[in-house]
């Protein structure tokens, strides 16, 4: 069917690059091309005997646009699958722009001097897309991206219109360490030590972080403490789904890993202001994701489940009605099919649906769109294919 560029070769690229290769007959060939090229031969080597996807890698800086544009002329991928990480995002869509390639990513673009996690910088490449004929897909990953489509689909399928959103994301996982972050611990910790906030009425209420605790009894994992965050997708979510009064996201953490957070944010680790350290400049939370445990190698010794999905409250045919949409994923599953733990492959498998999307013309409007401005109708098929079964629930126990 097609060619597809990924680019970035971390925890979220390697499973999304297995699942391709699964995958052949969309994925005829990939290119893997990442800062550090030894991880993408790495990886080639593993699957290339494993698949019919023929898997070509490449070295490239993605905070360059002429080298990006260079590359994309040089292999002519039908779409670019950015699994980098956010600030990457708006250089590889000036890439894809100059090529007129179709865009999907994972996570919204983000200044690396402010933790700020707007859509808005994205959004403005609308009308050049458009013109361009080309398609960028933002946010094809779990949260967001799956929660998106299950928005769409509930929307679609079982409401007249949903006035209330409580997405759940809870990992049961554990890997034994006292602290680690389940991906890239800059991102991570960058999210979690943000100020909370969700829509209530259109308006954007603010919270300290951690503020807002409730507990929650996850199907498949048991009873766990969870968190109100700030999250993307609930600005997208707020204007993209009809109806909607309030949307909250909530995760789940365990005490020990929010106690090491609290010590490391006492004492400045977690800082992303630069410092002179000997005479060099260094940034206090990337130190601290050099000493923390690689993300990558949590998938051996990480045990337990995930259970990520949304609760939706709204009316159909006049009457009230609640509705659960959930995907429950077992670490160790993961783990013995693609090598990775259950945080990168709910990441990863999506990323290869959302590209599929794209190559086989089933979802297919030039712009940039959130993804639950789709016809989530194949994604959810994909996804019990492609190894993230859904389930549902039409009486669950709502969060106050
Ligand atoms: P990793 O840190 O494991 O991987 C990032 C990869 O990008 C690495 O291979 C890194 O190269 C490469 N990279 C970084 N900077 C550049 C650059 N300038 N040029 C080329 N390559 C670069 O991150 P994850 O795999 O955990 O996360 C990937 C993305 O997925 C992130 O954007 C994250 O926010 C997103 N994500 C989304 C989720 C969702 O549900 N929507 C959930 C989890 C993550 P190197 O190997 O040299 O370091």
């Amino acid at each position: 069917m097609g060619k597809c560029m990924i680019i970035g070769c971390g925890g979220v690229a390697s499973v999304a690059i297995h699942k391709c290769c699964q995958n052949s007959e969309v994925f005829e060939g990939i290119m893997i091309a990442s800062r550090t090229k030894s991880k993408c031969d790495t990886l080639r080597e593993k699957l290339q005997p494993t698949t019919k996807t023929v898997i070509e890698t490449a070295q490239v800086n993605a905070d360059n646009v002429d080298e990006l544009i260079a590359l994309i002329n040089s292999y002519k991928p039908d779409v670019v699958l950015n699994l980098a990480l956010p600030y990457q995002d708006l250089t590889i869509m000036d890439a894809c722009l100059a090529t007129r390639t179709h865009y999907v990513d994972t996570a919204n673009y983000e200044p690396l001097d402010t933790a700020k996690f707007e859509y808005k910088w994205q959004w403005a490449y609308r009308e050049k897309f458009e013109q361009a004929g080309i398609t960028a897909l933002l946010g094809s990953g779990f949260d967001p991206g799956v929660t998106g489509v299950f928005s769409a689909y509930a929307m679609k399928h079982e409401f007249d219109e949903i006035n209330y959103i409580d997405i759940l994301d809870c990992n049961g996982g554990d890997h034994g360490y006292p602290f680690a972050t389940n991906f890239n611990p800059e991102i991570n910790i960058r999210e979690v030590s943000a100020k909370g906030s969700y829509i209530e009425d259109g308006k954007w209420v603010e919270t300290e972080p951690m503020e807002i605790k409730r507990v929650y009894n996850f199907k498949g994992v048991g009873e766990k403490d969870m968190y109100l965050l700030h999250h993307e997708e609930l600005e997208s979510l707020a204007l993209n789904i009809k109806g909607i009064k309030r949307i909250r996201f909530f995760m789940t953490f365990g005490q020990s890993y929010l106690t090491h957070l609290k010590c490391l944010e006492n004492v400045g680790m977690t800082s992303i202001e630069p410092i002179m350290y000997e005479g060099k400049e260094i940034v206090p939370l990337q130190f601290l994701k050099a000493v923390l445990p690689d993300p990558a190698t949590l998938g051996a010794r990480t045990v337990g489940k995930t259970n990520i999905g949304c609760i939706f409250r709204g009316k159909k045919d006049g009457k009230d009605k609640t509705y659960y949409l959930y995907n429950i994923c077992d670490h160790q599953e993961c783990y013995k099919e693609v090598g990775s733990q259950a945080v990168s492959y709910t990441t990863g498998v999506p990323a290869m649906i959302g590209a599929m999307m794209i190559m086989t013309g089933k979802w297919n409007k030039a712009g940039v769109y959130n993804i639950e401005e789709f016809d989530p109708d194949p994604f959810m098929q994909a996804l019990n294919k492609w190894g993230l079964p859904w389930e549902e629930d039409f009486n669950p126990v709502l969060v106050d």
